[in-house]
């Protein structure tokens, strides 16, 4: 069944916000404690210190630090399944080492699950309110209904200082969108932003770039105030709200576009791209660009709309050699530098867009591995 997350700016009263600011040091706490146990405990006793194991000895440490039992307790469970969520993906994934949570980190968050209650549950939206455990009901201006079965609550704070909550769903029953019989292949590149295998290009708004100047000036009117003054806090709530305002743009072009191809299209095609290996390999300018044209993103709100509306995503192995295949006749030449915009193919004699011809085979081979 389909999940979507719903996400509301709210307004939490002085005492709310107390609470709520508890809660992310006491989850904060618990974090780091039970990661620096389970480091202790394996190197010195090779014991894997397990997630039931921190459980259990959550409970003593709560008679030990009373404040401990103040927030929302199921916020403290959570952070001990994300502690061994940071674990599971280092053992499987071979990714860093957990890292201990900062305070300095601006983005704070909890996490808590819905669970029944005589009155309806712990967590409910409400006209104007979501009702959440420990706090009541917080006041909210979106009008949004959530859809499904709440599961959980992650209420957060962003650099500049705004609170939202954010509800997960489930058990959603979207409409499914009619199909067109259209079938489409997706290039993404640096210059555009894609290119369709219809021969349509989308340029890359660049967000990050027409900001940059603004941005910059303001980081370093920051710099040049003295930390932790009020003068400091307003200069660097003025970066925050940049840096948001080109979050905002981003992410709104990035759900139009999507919505519109999911729209059009019933077989999607792209590319695996390994936007980390191209950022560490690449100059300075393009890893900029590669981080401001988001793809990661992009791919992430074509995987849940494909899913949500009945259409298909099909994700072609990034080894595929999209760019160097004829699609006219299937002769594979040699590798092509970013620089090469035509190429004429030397066994059919076929002028050829780099991008274009790209998104053509990735389209073919998308639909071949559908159809395996
Ligand atoms: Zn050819």
């Amino acid at each position: 069944m389909a999940e979507k997350a719903y996400k509301y700016r709210v307004y939490p009263n002085k005492k709310q916000k107390e609470l709520i600011q508890k809660t992310f040091g006491c989850t904060r706490f618990v974090y780091n404690y039970y990661l620096s146990k389970r480091k202790e405990m394996y190197e010195n006793n090779k014991i894997t210190f397990t997630y039931n194991m921190c459980s259990k000895d959550l409970t003593q440490l709560k008679k030990k630090f009373e404040w401990l039992k103040e927030p929302d307790k199921d916020s403290l469970q959570k952070c001990l399944k994300d502690l061994d969520m940071a674990y599971q993906k280092f053992f499987k994934e071979h990714t860093g080492y957990p890292k201990f949570k900062s305070k300095k980190n601006r983005y704070q968050s909890y996490r808590t699950s819905y669970t029944k209650t005589t009155a309806g549950g712990n967590i409910m939206f409400l006209d104007k309110h979501i009702k959440l455990p420990k706090l009541g009901l917080v006041k909210t201006r979106d009008k949004q209904i959530p859809q499904g079965r709440i599961l959980n609550a992650t209420i957060l704070q962003e650099p500049n200082g705004h609170y939202y909550c954010s509800l997960c769903c489930t058990d959603i029953e979207f409409e499914q969108l009619p199909k067109t019989n259209q079938n489409i292949g997706l290039d993404l590149g640096l210059v555009d932003f894609a290119i369709l295998s219809d021969g349509t290009k989308i340029k890359n708004p660049r967000f990050y770039e027409k900001s940059e100047e603004k941005l910059a000036k303001l980081q370093r009117e920051l710099s040049r105030k003295t930390i932790g003054t009020n003068r400091w806090n307003k200069a660097r709530i003025k970066v925050a709200n940049l840096q948001k305002h080109i979050s905002n743009q981003r992410n709104d072009f990035l759900q139009k576009l999507t919505t519109e191809i999911v729209r059009i299209y019933d077989v999607i095609a792209i590319e695996d791209l390994d936007v980390k290996s191209m950022k560490k390999t690449d100059s300075t300018i393009r890893n900029k660009r590669v981080g401001d044209v988001s793809w990661s993103e992009f791919r992430r709100m074509l995987t849940y709309k494909t899913q949500w509306y009945g259409k298909k995503l099909s994700v072609i192995n990034r080894y595929y050699p999209s760019s160097q295949t004829c699609h006219y006749c299937g002769h594979r030449d040699g590798k092509k530098s970013e620089d090469i915009r035509f190429w004429i193919c030397p066994k059919c004699n076929s002028e050829l867009d780099r991008d274009i011809n790209a998104a053509i085979n990735i389209l073919n081979e998308g639909l071949r591995i559908i159809n395996v």
